[in-house]
């Protein structure tokens, strides 16, 4: 880590209290933590605080007890304590990238464009907050009149992932506050340190106590059990795998809990033969190299069309080559590691089943260890040709840098292709017909559609899928709907 950032330790200056419970920092109640590791170096870099059943509690009455006052407040005070974050949050984007790249491993570069990320749904859902508009609806009765309210949910439970460990906080928290919730938090065990400072952001931009509450623990299931059970706990928003996800939705339903998932996904990627190929694997390695393939959206199923297939490949195989990895911090990084040993055996399984099948290994496929590098997770960026349906990776999301590349010939066939899967987050397409786009975009049973666009996602748009990647949306307009009521009230005069 360079030497004129704020260190991880000084920025989150916690100590080991990592629970922020009530507007309070405290540790938890038997002083345990755990570790916390980079997992390019394998360097431990703090420890968080390991809170189990009785702070979850504690943390479920706060925001019970934080509600009524906070949901009465004006949207307009509350647009004031958001925007108040977002401006910390962009005063403090260097220590808090820094933070980012030393925790979960991703470039500065791209930790840099994360807490922007994260920024972003602060100050959107700041101005959402005053647009909660209900509804006049004509009654079928002349003495009567019909109104629709919307109010909000109640206290939420938010767990997020350790992947984009900033934005996925202020993608729950932001909508959530700005419609009168309040809510408990619990962040993934491999980045409570990125949560830790978020939640510093949300204190010092006076968010009021209990409105916004942190649980940090590396024991998910005594936590997420408290949380499930409570029957205080209106709403559940989950971002993570489909398994856990599936089994959560399952239990939030014993309270009528309302739900929203944003789950795993196997983004199918299209590139046509009137597209211009140089262009669509320059966009293509650049987004299936993004956090190092580490994310919901990454590309796992990418067809080609016949006619270009080779050259496209060349160009992939070369940008791919041509990748520097390395410890996010240092710079010309273009890739760094992945976040633990499981991923790792991951993608090196799913590469030795392709390649037994008949996939022509074109570069990569190996764990890197030189220079340093076997201290922590590195895999080298990979490209696969002739990959089928026969094998794994067809399949079962990668969440590594590993592009597989399929051919094919027609437009039918391919929609077919792209849309015989479970999941159904995000997809791609690249064309230079303007018909072609229209028909495939349209075709698509997917939550998200690029076209000629590798990065279809923003603070004001709606991002989520259907299927096996879940339900409801986050960001846009929609975003603050999945954290409200709507109350009809009908008027007999
Ligand atoms: P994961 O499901 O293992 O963990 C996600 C979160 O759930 C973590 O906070 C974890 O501690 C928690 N958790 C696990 N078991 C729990 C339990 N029994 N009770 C309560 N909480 C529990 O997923 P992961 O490996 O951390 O993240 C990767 C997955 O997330 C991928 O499948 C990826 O596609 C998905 N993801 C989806 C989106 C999206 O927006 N759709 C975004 C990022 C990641």
């Amino acid at each position: 880590m360079s030497t004129d950032v704020t260190t991880p330790g000084e920025l989150t200056s916690f100590g080991v209290a990592t629970l922020f419970i009530d507007g309070k920092w405290e540790a938890a109640d038997t002083g345990a933590t755990f570790d916390v590791t980079d997992p390019a170096t394998g360097t431990i870099i703090g420890q968080a605080s390991d809170a189990g059943g009785a702070e979850t509690d504690r943390a479920i009455a706060a925001a019970s007890d934080a509600w009524p006052a906070w949901a009465r407040e004006t949207a307009y005070r509350r647009a004031e304590v958001l925007r108040a974050a977002h401006d910390l949050m962009v005063e403090r984007a260097e220590d808090l990238a820094h933070l980012m790249t030393s925790e979960q491993g991703k470039p500065l570069r791209a930790a840099r464009n994360e807490v922007r990320y994260a920024a972003d749904f602060l100050a959107w859902f700041a101005e959402e907050a005053k647009r909660v508009y209900g509804q006049t609806i004509p009654s079928n009765r002349s003495s009567h009149r019909f109104t629709v309210l919307k109010q909000p949910v109640g206290v939420v439970a938010g767990i997020t992932p350790w992947n984009y460990p900033m934005s996925m906080i202020t993608r729950k928290v932001a909508p959530a506050v700005a419609a009168g919730c309040t809510i408990v938090l619990k962040p993934a065990e491999q980045t409570p340190l990125c949560a830790a400072a978020v939640f510093k952001v949300f204190e010092d931009a006076g968010f009021p106590p209990g409105v916004a509450n942190l649980v940090t623990t590396q024991r998910p299931e005594q936590v997420g059990d408290r949380l499930l059970d409570d029957a205080r706990v209106r709403k559940l928003t989950f971002t993570g795998s489909t398994e856990v996800g599936t089994v959560l939705a399952g239990r939030a339903a014993a309270t009528m809990k309302r739900v929203s998932l944003e789950l795993g996904g196997h983004a199918p990627m299209i590139v046509f033969d009137d597209a211009d190929p140089e262009h669509a694997a320059k966009g293509v390695s650049l987004v299936k190299f993004l956090n190092a393939g580490q994310a919901c959206i990454s590309p796992n199923r990418i067809y080609v069309q016949r006619g270009i297939v080779e050259r496209f490949l060349e160009v992939l195989t070369d940008r791919t080559a041509a990748l520097e990895a390395g410890p996010g911090h240092q710079a010309n990084v273009g890739i760094g590691p992945l976040i633990d040993q499981a991923s790792l055996e991951k993608v090196q399984r799913q590469i030795d089943d392709a390649v037994g099948r008949g996939a022509r290994l074109l570069v990569g496929g190996r764990r890197l260890t030189d220079n340093g590098l076997d201290r922590g997770y590195f895999f080298a960026p990979t490209v696969l040709a002739d990959v089928d349906e026969s094998m794994v990776i067809y399949r079962e999301e990668t969440f590594g840098p590993l592009a597989a590349v399929i051919a094919f010939d027609t437009e039918d066939e391919v929609i077919a292709k792209a849309n015989d899967t479970q999941y159904g987050l995000a997809s791609y397409v690249y064309t230079r017909d303007l018909g072609r786009a229209v028909r495939v975009s349209e075709a698509l049973r997917f939550g998200i559609v690029g076209v000629n666009d590798i990065n279809p996602t923003g603070a004001q748009a709606p991002f989520g899928g259907r299927g096996s990647s879940g339900l409801g949306r986050e960001g846009g307009a929609e975003g603050i709907d999945e954290y409200l009521d709507v109350k009809l009230v009908g008027l007999a005069l």
